[in-house]
């Protein structure tokens, strides 16, 4: 392995670097690549059920290593409630496609075609390597929920978690192997350069992150001609109607703003409420916020924890510095606070404009603007007038019209009378509209298919065919 050097590592809760990260170097990638290309013939000969045996030890080797995988979350995120979720999420995920993935991928015998003496088999050939490139917000889950289904199709991996939370990896690659898939996963550590060393060696490309990031990825990627899946940020809205449970829509957009300190994809960050209950919902809303916690001296206790990665700090100062001058008020909340690294409280924003950044551009933290509006038909255009499209939320107590307003967002996951349904829920197919992303749904049958290419076996069972020449 060559020596390409370090990544400081900061502890989001202290603020402080307390620890090293080694990268990778382009020339060790590109090495990794070669050599999965080769396991991963072998790998795809084995059936479908072996390869999924091996997933379930997987699984078995994170259950046994849970302790482990939590300390280096908490290193790296700060948080402790939401890595409990994201390693037991993660192991529910693996069994789950332990279990299905041979049924998403069954190949039938082969079929009479309407041309009366053709045969036509349908067979699924997987890509040699998939690389994954992966976000710091949930990093171990973000890291395997694509590599799982890739795996169970027949791929080999190339993965590069992110280099704000990569303590797992040590841990992760000790698992791979006990469960036999240390051959056909690979790890590699480091940033950006790292990253496009991942795509000079794959043959497709799983992304999440930014969509800054994920032009570029897609630029290169089409560069080589090979596929993306590009999974990126949003500004999902919420839309509390009049007939709403006001309460418990203050609830559940607590929650679906507030959790993981705001920073996941599908977080909550724009609510559009209906004047007649907007008074209502801002009290509610205020009230649930306000009773929330810092998870802070303890991780154990509150529900908050720290803003993770350091670049997004001066992002929020910045958009929470814009809205205040430019007339918005913060009901709770409203200011970064430091205890050697930096918290963002539960902040409910109102008297907000859609020239604000808050208003326009991703926050990835806990920080949600309210926005009354006259009737359910603002709220549909202001929810839409976005360049996002990840998911959105809707409140009403009629189910015929929670139906006309999700058909008419613009998102690819629409919770009904709930927020962030499409992090728990993964067999509904869904796909990422306008800037929120570009290829298949990583949830569902579907997931699972973005990792083969079918390959149509074309079969003549007569003795002749009449498009053929006339007979010498
Ligand atoms: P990011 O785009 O900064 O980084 C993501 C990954 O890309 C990291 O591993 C990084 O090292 C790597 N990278 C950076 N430059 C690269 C380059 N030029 N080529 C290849 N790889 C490169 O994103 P982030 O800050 O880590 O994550 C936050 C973002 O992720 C937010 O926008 C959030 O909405 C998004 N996200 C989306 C989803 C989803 O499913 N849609 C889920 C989680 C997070």
């Amino acid at each position: 392995m060559t020596d390409a050097g370090t990544l400081p590592l900061r502890n989001p809760r202290t603020g402080l670097s307390d620890g090293e990260l080694p990268i990778t170097s382009a020339s060790d990638v590109a090495a990794l690549g070669a050599q999965l290309r080769q396991v991963q013939l072998t790998w795809a000969e084995r059936s479908i059920e072996e390869r999924c045996a091996r997933l379930d030890a997987l699984a078995d080797a994170l259950v046994a290593r849970r302790a482990g995988f939590l300390d280096a979350l908490l290193a790296d995120t700060g948080r402790w409630h939401e890595s409990q979720i994201e390693v037991d999420g993660t192991v529910g995920a693996i069994r789950r496609w332990a279990q299905q993935a041979a049924g998403c991928l069954a190949e039938k015998p082969a079929q009479q075609e309407a041309i009366p003496f053709i045969h036509s088999q349908q067979t699924w050939v997987p890509y040699a390597v998939v690389g994954v490139i992966s976000p710091w917000n949930f990093p171990l889950m973000l890291t395997l929920i694509d590599a799982v289904p890739a795996l169970a199709a027949g791929c080999s991996i190339l993965a590069k978690p992110s280099e704000v939370t990569s303590r797992f990896v040590p841990l992760l690659r000790e698992a791979l192997d006990e469960a036999g898939l240390g051959e056909v996963f690979k790890l590699v550590t480091g940033a950006g350069a790292t990253g496009q060393a991942v795509i000079e060696a794959s043959d497709q490309i799983c992304f999440t992150g930014s969509v800054a990031t994920g032009r570029k990825v897609g630029e290169a990627c089409a560069r080589r001609f090979i596929p993306a899946s590009l999974e990126l940020g949003g500004k999902d809205p919420a839309l509390v109607l009049a007939d709403a449970n006001i309460a418990y829509a203050a609830r559940a957009l607590a929650w679906g703003s507030f959790v993981n300190g705001g920073q996941s994809c599908m977080s909550i960050e724009r609510v559009y409420v209906e004047a007649a209950v907007a008074d209502a919902f801002i009290a509610a809303l205020v009230k649930e916020a306000s009773a929330l916690e810092l998870a802070w001296p303890d991780p154990k206790q509150g529900q908050i924890g720290p803003v993770i990665a350091a670049s997004q700090i001066e992002l929020v100062r910045g958009q929470l510095a814009d809205a205040k001058a430019k007339g918005a008020r913060a009901l709770t909340g409203g200011e970064l606070i430091e205890h050697g690294g930096v918290w963002c409280p539960p902040t409910v924003l109102v008297d907000v404009t859609d020239e604000m950044a808050v208003v326009a551009d991703e926050s990835f933290a806990s920080v949600l603007p309210v926005m009354v509006v006259a009737d359910e038909a603002e709220a549909i255009a202001r929810a839409n007038a976005t360049e996002f499209g990840l998911s959105a939320a809707v409140f009403t107590q009629s189910p015929e019209r929670a139906q006309r307003v999700a058909r008419q967002l613009q998102a690819g996951g629409i919770s009904i009378n709930d927020a962030c349904l499409t992090g728990m829920v993964q067999t509904a197919e869904k796909q990422s509209f306008k800037l929120s992303g570009m290829g298949g749904s990583r949830m569902g049958t579907a997931s699972i298919r973005r990792f083969v290419r079918a390959r149509a076996l074309l079969i003549n069972t007569g003795t002749a065919s009449p498009w053929w020449f006339p007979p010498a």
